[in-house]
């Protein structure tokens, strides 16, 4: 991490420790009466409560009863995933479980009524409130969960809120002071207020009142059962007597929504048309740093049915915001707020001390991922997500600081609501926090959700300055913002306050503002020292901190790396021991193993040694025998005649080779020949072939004309035989003897010409004299 952030983190946890608010708080105790006060802070966790709301008809129908939520007793509930669930999809995959279990400060089922649940959560807290302490309450679940139900209640069954002012009313029964001559202002302080004021506030008052009437809203949300409300003296026993009774006691009660990060004050008059603005509001810190909203409208009440008007309005203005303004009221957190001012007796009484109980019904908080928002949506959407999520945030920042080495810083000022939460962590009062979850298994992931962020709340362990209405005297504002009352009157209320009020400028007089400018300045230079003092204060302390955890971290590891360093040399050994015998007793056996497969009988292997022995003394004989044969140098004549008839053998051997190469050779040769004029015959094969195509050609060609000239020769035939006839023709008439058969004609021409033929020389003539036929050229094939 960077030593800046670190330094920053640490300065901004100094400062929360250094927290003005308990600053001031303890200063105010030394000049207070101390008779009256107790000066020890408690701590204790936050006060978590869970209520279960029943099932609608609607949704008994729907199917959305599944045994999801169980109340095992007061404190301990489970939930169980529904199948459709992603609690379910997830626990089936394997990342988480099915069933968790939460613990609770108290647990609230179902068939809990509105009185059970008061007695149950808010009575201590209302008590002390009536004893000058203030209070904090906030509601959180998702939207539909009865967040509204549990704070405001029905006309008829009203939830905590009118309870409280049931609670409160009943205390300071015939104790009320009449006049609004003391109204709240700022953080903790009280204006007070000169005849005309007090006018003005009386004709806010009935207005505001009369905007109820004229809307016909006459239903207000009341405990239902107001006889049943326990007295001021049920409540908390005036103790003192008659002494108590010398007090008197102012409620007012003020009502506004933080949404989309703005304050809107929904006892104002809402814009008439629609392109006018809600006017917004600013949260300041006053000069114990204690976080208001700025220019916030109070009302005197005098009853809880006046409250529960107003709450109406206030109603009224946020569901007008809702339809006019495009705003959702699921999406913005609404705080009513009560003040009480504890009074002298008398007609122009003083301030004793004022007490503060707020009661915030959170936005829902279901994540925003599913809703399609566009444009104004989107934007309010995150808002709505970063507020919820800073209180998350701050919540788990809280509990992360509970120890003390893991402080870490909390993010209060990063919204509106965390902001005017925050004193409430610093010892401002007591807090706490009701969940409010529906059991339907269509909600189940968002209800689970809702359960983590509570358990953590759970853990937050808040401080709680213990104080009375005395604790913290308020101080006494005149028409001119100057004190009246106080230690220091002369100090306007402007100079009281811290450097984040943003101040109404246009009611200062130019020298005020010189004036006022100059001693900023000096402040700020001041401020700018003292800062830089601090700063390097808090470098070098960071310092000095980061060596010592840097020490103490280099410690830490050295020890650990021997410890492993032991401990994996000491399992190493083992191990290598554990392989060691491994292996000799793998050994071992495979030794056994193989003695058994060579295993032969004794009395086998002592005649197979005995073979062994003969024949080794049979080579050594023959060996004996060679080597004299050797050392005498005769050859005997069997030996000779032997390797004579082996030499020739070899000879003829070899001359048979020799041959055979030879003859190998002649047949590659021939091989090589014959392969040589296959190739040319081939050769000469395929050039004969094309001449014969050729030459088929030819003779097709032929064989037409041959065709052609039969054909001529035929019609010659016959032309020729025409020919004859027409000759004979020609010789009958010239040479022939006319016949006395023949016509008259012929006659006639015979007796012309004179000269008749003989038929027979006529004939031979004929025959020798005539053409010879010709042969045919070419006779067919
Ligand atoms: P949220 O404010 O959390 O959105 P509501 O308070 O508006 O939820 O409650 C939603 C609905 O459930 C309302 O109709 C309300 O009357 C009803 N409801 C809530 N809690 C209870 C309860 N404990 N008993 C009966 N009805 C309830
Ligand atoms: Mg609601």
């Amino acid at each position: 991490m960077d030593i800046r952030d670190e330094s920053s983190m640490l300065a901004t946890e100094l400062s929360s420790l250094l927290d003005p608010a308990l600053c001031s708080a303890v200063g105010d105790t030394l000049v207070s009466d101390s008779s009256v006060l107790i000066n020890e802070k408690t701590s204790h966790p936050l006060k978590v409560y869970l209520r279960v709301r029943p099932f609608s008809k609607t949704e008994l129908a729907n199917n959305e009863s599944q045994d999801c939520v169980t109340v095992e007793n007061s404190e301990l509930v489970s939930l169980s995933a529904p199948k459709d669930s992603a609690a379910m999809k997830n626990c089936e995959r394997g990342i988480g479980q099915s069933v968790h279990k939460f613990t609770f400060t108290k647990i609230f089922g179902p068939e809990t009524t509105q009185a059970e649940f008061f007695d149950g959560t808010m009575k201590d807290l209302v008590d002390s409130f009536t004893q000058g302490q203030n209070g904090l309450v906030f509601t959180y679940g998702v939207t539909n969960a009865g967040k509204t139900f549990t704070i405001q209640g029905t006309p008829k069954d009203g939830g905590i809120l009118p309870r409280s002012l049931d609670v409160i009313f009943g205390y300071i029964r015939g104790r009320q002071y009449p006049k609004m001559t003391l109204k709240p202002y700022l953080g903790n302080d009280v204006m007070k207020l000169d005849p005309a004021q007090v006018k003005q506030e009386e004709a806010a008052k009935a207005s505001l009142l009369s905007s109820l009437k004229e809307d016909g809203l006459k239903t207000v949300p009341s405990s239902g059962n107001l006889r049943n409300v326990p007295t001021s003296n049920d409540v908390s026993p005036i103790k003192d007597g008659e002494e108590e009774n010398l007090h008197q006691f102012s409620a007012w009660v003020s009502f506004f929504e933080i949404y989309n990060e703005y304050v809107y004050d929904l006892l104002d008059q809402f814009p008439s048309s629609k392109n006018q603005k809600r006017l917004t509001l600013k949260i300041c810190d006053d000069q114990a740093g204690i976080s208001y909203v700025k220019d916030l409208k109070w009302f005197n009440i005098t009853s809880t049915e006046e409250a529960c008007k107003i709450l109406q309005i206030g109603n009224k203005n946020r569901s007008l915001a809702s339809t006019k303004m495009n705003q959702q009221s699921s999406r913005s957190h609404s705080i009513f707020t009560i003040r009480l001012l504890k009074l002298s007796s008398g007609d122009d009484p003083s301030v004793l001390g004022v007490s503060e109980m707020s009661l915030c019904d959170l936005a829902g908080s279901e994540r925003c991922n599913k809703t399609q928002t566009v444009g104004d949506r989107l934007k309010e959407a995150g808002n709505i997500n970063n507020s919820l999520l800073i209180l998350g945030k701050c919540i788990a920042a809280l509990k992360h600081s509970q120890n003390p080495k893991k402080a870490s810083y909390v993010p209060f000022r990063e919204s509106k609501l965390t902001r005017l939460f925050q004193p409430f962590f610093s010892g401002k009062g007591k807090a706490c926090m009701i969940v409010n979850i529906n059991q339907c298994a269509s909600t189940y992931d968002e209800t689970l959700h809702v359960m983590k962020f509570s358990a953590v709340a759970k853990q937050v362990v808040q401080v709680i300055q213990p104080r009375n209405f005395e604790f913290m005297v308020p101080r006494i504002i005149g028409k001119d913002g100057k004190v009246i009352t106080e230690i220091d009157a002369d100090v306007s209320i402007e100079d009281l306050l811290s450097e984040d009020e943003e101040m109404d400028m246009t009611v200062m007089s130019p020298e005020d503002l010189l004036r006022k400018i100059e001693e900023l300045k000096e402040k700020l230079m001041h401020e700018r020292q003292s800062k830089l003092l601090l700063e390097l204060r808090i470098r070098k302390e960071m310092g000095e901190a980061m060596y010592q955890q840097m020490v103490h971290l280099d410690e830490t590891w050295s020890k650990r790396f021997e410890d492993f360093k032991e401990t994996t040399e000491e399992q190493l050994e083992s191990r290598l021991e554990m392989y060691k015998k491994a292996i000799k007793n793998h050994a071992y056996r495979q030794a056994l193993e193989d003695l058994e497969e060579d295993y032969v009988p004794y009395e086998e292997f002592q005649a197979e040694q005995e073979k062994v022995e003969e024949r080794d003394e049979k080579i050594e004989q023959l060996e004996i025998a060679l080597g004299l044969k050797k050392e005498s140098g005769e050859a005997s004549t069997e030996n000779n005649s032997m390797s004579g008839a082996i030499d020739a053998l070899t000879k003829r051997s070899q001359e048979k080779e020799k041959i055979i190469v030879s003859l190998k050779l002649q047949l590659q040769n021939i091989k090589d020949e014959t392969d040589l004029n296959i190739r040319r015959l081939t050769g000469e094969n395929e050039m004969m072939k094309q001449h014969l195509k050729i030459k088929e050609q030819e003779v097709r060609g032929l064989q037409s004309l041959a065709e052609r000239a039969i054909q001529l020769e035929s019609s010659v035939t016959e032309l020729q035989a025409q020919l004859d006839e027409s000759r004979k023709l020609v010789s009958s008439i010239d040479v022939c003897e006319p016949k006395p058969k023949r016509g008259l004609l012929s006659n006639i021409r015979n007796t012309m010409t004179g000269t008749p033929k003989k038929t027979k020389p006529c004939e031979k003539t004929e025959e020798t004299t005539g053409p010879t036929r010709k042969k045919p050229l070419l006779s067919r094939k």
